[in-house]
Order: structure tokens, then sequence, then C-alpha cells
């Protein structure tokens, strides 16, 4: 389906926002638990949420599942670490159904890979097809700095599975001044060396964590500088609806996107909306909007009452965001990453 179409594959009328976008995009955080605690996304005694909070995997299929009746043509599980989930593979294999259908694009997953030896096979035998790992460094003792006790080993491990079992994989790595910058050239050299396509992110202002994210903050375009001392790069005309924008490095001959979620250019063409796992709809990143939908769907609403609430808020949808990052000034979104699913 193309952002004009204005019906979705299910004959409703398709979801458009204030601002003439359409959504065919969700991310769903299935957990805001996990097993390592990154320096940029979480507090080191992270205090999780009371299970009774968080959404039941069957409540998790219906809001999904209201949002592919709606035209959503892209679900992304994300989390917290969405293989921590007891039970996470249940989900993939009921929304899997929206796939064989047809009314679903692409089923998809954000993962830190620790725990992926052991799903990826199942993942891909349920209709997964690519899926982002974070990994920030190539390096193990910067690994376990970064992700407070990670074993590097185990990520590598579930890189390698997710390749056997056919899984297309994209590495995310967040850029720190101090931390990793050195690193990201090999990094992404050995990234391109196994065809894996990375990407670059931006540290973002969510959420208290214990480190000033201010000294750790890198400008993406500084580091393009750096890397364009060494390697030469191409701009590609690809876009996602999201704030990538996406060059070919000519000496590795793979892909690099570069993630500035700070900057306003691709609030304009925004195609997606984010369900915390407590049911919340954030229809922008940078905002503190938000539609409660676990209420709705607790206090016994209907299909159509659902639809009608998650029409008002992505109607609601945001023009822009308003990130920055202030010294001194505390966190622009209180919500962390691992709750709303990055
Ligand atoms: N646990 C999974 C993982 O690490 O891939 C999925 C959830 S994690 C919150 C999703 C992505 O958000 C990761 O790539 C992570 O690096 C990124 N992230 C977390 N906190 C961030 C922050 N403050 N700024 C930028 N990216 C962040
Ligand atoms: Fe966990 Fe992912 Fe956050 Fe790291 S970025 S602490 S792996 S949720």
């Amino acid at each position: 389906m193309t952002p004009y179409d204005d019906t979705s594959s299910q004959g409703q009328p398709a979801l458009v926002d204030g601002f003439g976008r359409t959504v065919t995009y969700l991310r769903v955080s299935v957990t805001d638990r996990c097993d390592l605690r990154c320096v940029y996304c979480m507090a080191e005694h992270m205090v999780f949420l009371p299970k009774a909070q968080v959404l039941t995997l069957e409540e998790l299929d219906r809001i999904a599942s209201a949002f592919v009746a709606l035209g959503v043509r892209k679900l992304r599980i994300t989390g917290g670490e969405p293989l921590v989930r007891k039970g996470v593979m249940g989900l993939f294999q009921n929304l899997g159904r929206h796939l064989k259908t047809g009314a679903l694009d692409e089923l998809t997953l954000t993962t830190n890979g620790t725990q992926l030896a052991a799903f990826a096979q199942a993942l891909a035998d349920l209709g997964v097809e690519r899926i982002n790992v974070s990994l920030d460094t190539l390096n193990p003792d910067l690994f376990r700095a970064i992700t407070r006790g990670g074993d590097l080993a185990r990520v590598i491990g579930g890189i390698d599975a997710a390749q056997t079992a056919g899984l297309r994989v994209k590495i995310n790595a967040v850029a720190l001044k101090d931390g990793n910058a050195a690193e990201l050239p090999e990094l992404i050299r050995w990234a391109h060396g196994r065809g894996l396509e990375v990407t670059l992110i931006e540290t973002m202002p969510m959420g208290e964590v214990d480190v000033d994210r201010t000294d750790e903050y890198l400008s993406l375009t500084e580091l393009r500088g750096d890397l364009e001392s060494f390697w030469t790069l191409t701009d590609l005309d690809v876009t996602t609806g999201g704030p990538a924008r996406y060059v070919e490095v000519k000496e590795t001959g793979g892909r690099l996107g570069f993630i500035t979620p700070l900057s306003h250019n691709f609030c304009e063409a925004c195609n997606r909306v984010r369900l915390t796992c407590t049911g919340t709809l954030h229809t922008c990143l940078g905002r503190e909007d938000a539609c409660d939908l676990r209420a709705v769907i607790r206090g016994g609403a209907s299909d159509a009452d659902l639809v009608t609430a998650i029409r008002g808020a992505v109607d609601a949808k945001p023009k822009g965001h308003d990130f920055k990052i202030a010294r001194s000034a505390g966190p622009a979104v209180a919500r962390h990453m691992s709750t709303t699913g990055g």
C-alpha cells in the first residue's frame, strides 16, 4: 500500500492523521524487561513494571491486529528485550496469520541478540525475514561496559544463528563519543564483510539513566565527516518514512544508515506509531502524547470502540517532535526507550 491509498486491505478507511500522513507501521514493545542494562537506555537498578500493568500476549495481539485491520503493513516487535518475554514466540505465531492473508507485508524484530541462538530458526519458520540486532562494539570489554555485564560472544553466536536460519540482519549501533566512536569503523567493516547493513543512531534523551548523556552525545554529522576522511560515502535515494538516511560505503560495498532523531527532517514523512508494553499508544517518539489503549480494552471495549480510540489518537498525531539535548536539562521525554520500544 502506498501512502496515497485511502482504504486498508480490509476495506476500512486507512489510518490518516490530522496532517494527511498515513500510518502504516506499528512498533510494539512487548516487555520493559531486559537481560542487559545499556548505559544510554537504562539505569543500573531499573525498577520494572508490575506484571499486571503489562499487556498480556492476547491483549498485544488484539491491539496489533486492530492496527493491521486499519492498514498497518509492518509490525516491529521490540522492548525491552522482546525475546525475554515468556511465550513471545506464540505472539509471533499468532501475528504471522496476517502475513499469510497478505494483510501484513512484514513482521520483524529488534533484539539485543543474546537469545537469538535459541530463537532464530523459529522466527524464520514463522515468517520473519529481517531483524535488527543492536550491537555497539566488537570489543568484548567495551561491550561488557556499555551493556553493564553483557557477553559479546553470545550476541555474535546469535547473529551467526540468524544468518544460518536465512534471516537478513541489520546491525543498529548507538554512537557514543567516548564510548565506541573509535570502534565504529571496525564494526562497520566487519558487518559489511558479513553482508550486514549497519545503522548508526544518535543518543536520544529518553528516560532518566545514570550517566549524563550530553557527555556521550556524538553528532552523526561529525561522525560522517570522520568516516569520509578514509571512506567514500555515496548518498542513496532510499527512504523508509523514518529518520534514517542511507549511504553506500565504496570501500566495503555495504550500506550504512544514519538515524538522527534530533533533526526534524523526517517528521513530515513519518508513517509510524508505537505501542508500549502497557498499552499506551504514542504517536510521536519525541513527545509526551499518549492514548491509553489498555484502559480501553480492559474497560470492555468492543472492536469498534478500539478502532475509534485508535483513530482518535492517530488523528491527533503531533506534527513533529521537540527533542533537544541540553546540558542540565532532564530527559526530553520521561519514559525510557525500553518501555516505548526503540
Ligand atoms: N533490547 C532490544 C535492543 O537492544 O535491540 C530492543 C529494544 S532497544 C530499546 C531498541 C533500540 O533502541 C536499540 O537499538 C538501542 O540501542 C536503542 N536505544 C535505547 N536507548 C536509546 C537512547 N537513549 N538513544 C538512542 N537509542 C537508544
Ligand atoms: Fe536492553 Fe535494548 Fe535497552 Fe540495551 S538497548 S538495555 S538491550 S532494551
